[in-house]
């Protein structure tokens, strides 16, 4: 048909472009139960492809073997797998990409380790949390257990390779993936409009629901809670118009983010759709492109704001108030499982002597080292935050004391081999003590990890500071 409109035998009206939309939606439900490329055309409008694949993972092996072994896995589990036989090429690779997860081989005959790459690829802004997985032997000692999660390792994967071990990566990559996607709720009484939007939306690597009866609104905003809602004008029994009312009176919802969706697009309808609280409109039926974007960019707002909100501006940790939600979060999750969860707080060490000695500034300059130093280790799921001043606060995902406190020892290791200069040119070093309070052995509640851990790093300090006490 694009032919016969392209060489002029037939007129490119609308009952053509009709036709050809037809034939798109075929074929991208075709592709789509294969969750390969997704194609949205709109007349006058360009075509657009999107992701082919669920995940993209990055497979660095010097076993040729292995490799091939990973990708047969990723093809099946629809897995993009992006191969790298040598360091170089491992490192080549993540510079130029963006990864959802990376598999590591732990040994290389070139020498340097998959620990000294997964540093390294974690070292790159935009994989700076990406998760990491390492392919070693059977029997890889507590050492290398440690230096892995330090490097930023989730997971091990043993030699030889067993489907479900590999399946298990996947899986995490995806969790962690799905957990940063965005939310969005849809409320539409049309199920197959939602099916459409579903569809588009999901393809970008947002995480939609739908919901048609508009009085279940506000439970659905409390289960689902989403970063965005996109609201129909015309639902059953109550209007777009008063939902979004509704919802803006509702103090956790008045920022919400609120898309209307309307076939009527008199200046009187924009208006009502700003008047009852709404942030833009979308005409109905809604063209992808213009969908999307609109989307797009209520979402990077939401996000950014989010952001400046829960980071800490000098380290880029979490702040206090959001790493005690966070952990709050964890410990209910670790009470129901019964698996072990760190908490450790981290002093510096005589610091008034530091912004004595060398200034405010210098004091700061090590702040933002310390905190660049935590957040470039450990893994994505390790919380690690500002407790305050020169406080530091960091939660081990099911790791046990031991573990922990190995690692804590490695960031002071490199702390204390990191050189400081003030403002004249003068050299310093720092140190830290910390205390390593550990669930359930010490306590059920944050508060009694945190009375646990406070008194081990009194305890730290009172031994003469520089050191660990678990
Ligand atoms: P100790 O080894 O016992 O911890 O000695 P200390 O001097 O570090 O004592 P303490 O932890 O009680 O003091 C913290 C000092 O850190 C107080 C304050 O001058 C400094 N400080 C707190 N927050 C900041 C900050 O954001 N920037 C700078 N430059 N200094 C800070
Ligand atoms: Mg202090
Ligand atoms: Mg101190």
């Amino acid at each position: 048909m694009l032919r016969e409109v392209s060489q002029g035998r037939l007129e490119a009206g609308v009952t053509a472009w009709r036709e050809v939309n037809k034939g798109l939606r075929q074929l991208n439900e075709a592709l789509s139960r294969r969750r390969e490329v997704l194609l949205v055309a709109s007349p006058g409008g360009p075509v657009e492809s999107f992701r082919k694949y669920d995940l993209r993972v990055l497979c660095a092996d010097p076993d040729p073997a292995i490799l091939a072994e990973l990708e047969n896995h990723g093809r099946r589990s629809l897995v993009d797998v992006v191969k790298a036989g040598t360091v170089d090429e491992a490192l080549e690779l993540a510079a130029e990409g963006a990864y959802d997860g990376a598999i590591l081989g732990v040994s290389w005959p070139e020498g340097g380790s998959g620990f000294r790459i997964a540093r390294a690829i974690r070292s790159l802004d935009r994989l700076s949390s990406v998760p990491v997985a390492f392919v070693a032997d059977a029997d890889a000692a507590l050492q290398d257990r440690v230096t892995a999660a330090y490097s930023g390792t989730s997971l091990f994967i043993t030699r030889p390779l067993a489907p479900e071990q590999l399946a298990s990566a996947f899986d995490y990559f995806s969790a962690i993936k799905r957990a940063d996607q965005p939310r969005i709720l849809v409320l539409d009484d049309d199920d197959s409009f939602n099916a459409h939007l579903s569809g588009i939306l999901a393809r970008e690597g947002m995480k939609i629901s739908t919901l048609a009866d508009p009085t279940r609104i506000l439970e659905t905003l409390a289960s689902e809670r989403p970063d965005l809602l996109i609201l129909d004008v015309i639902l059953p029994k109550l209007s777009g118009f008063d939902v979004c009312k509704m919802i803006r009176s509702t103090p956790e919802w008045q920022t919400l983010p609120v898309l209307f969706l309307t076939v009527r697009l008199g200046a009187q309808d924009r208006l009502a759709c700003f008047e009852a609280g709404g942030d833009d409109y979308l005409p109905k039926p809604v063209v992808g492109a213009e969908l999307l974007a609109r989307i797009k960019v209520r979402i990077d707002r939401v996000r950014l704001h989010q952001e400046r909100a829960n980071r800490d501006a000098l380290t880029g940790l979490l702040a206090r108030q959001a790493f005690v939600d966070a952990m709050e979060k964890r410990l209910a999750e670790n009470r129901r499982t019964m698996r072990p969860l760190s908490l450790c707080l981290i002093d510096l060490d005589r610091f008034k002597q530091v912004n004595d000695t060398h200034g405010h500034l210098a004091g700061d300059l090590v702040i933002r080292a310390v905190g660049k130093l935590l957040h470039s280790r450990f893994r994505t799921e390790d919380l690690r935050g500002r407790w305050g001043g020169e406080e530091f606060v960091v939660s081990f995902a099911g790791e046990g004391l031991d573990t922990a406190r190995e690692m804590l020892m490695r960031v002071l290791t490199e702390l204390r081999q990191m050189n400081f200069a003030d403002e004249h040119g003068e050299p310093f070093g720092t140190s830290f003590s910390a205390g390593i309070a550990l669930f359930p052995d010490d306590g059920y509640t944050l508060e009694e990890l945190v009375r646990a851990a406070d008194r081990r790093l009194y305890a730290a300090k009172e031994a003469g500071r520089n050191q660990v006490v678990a």
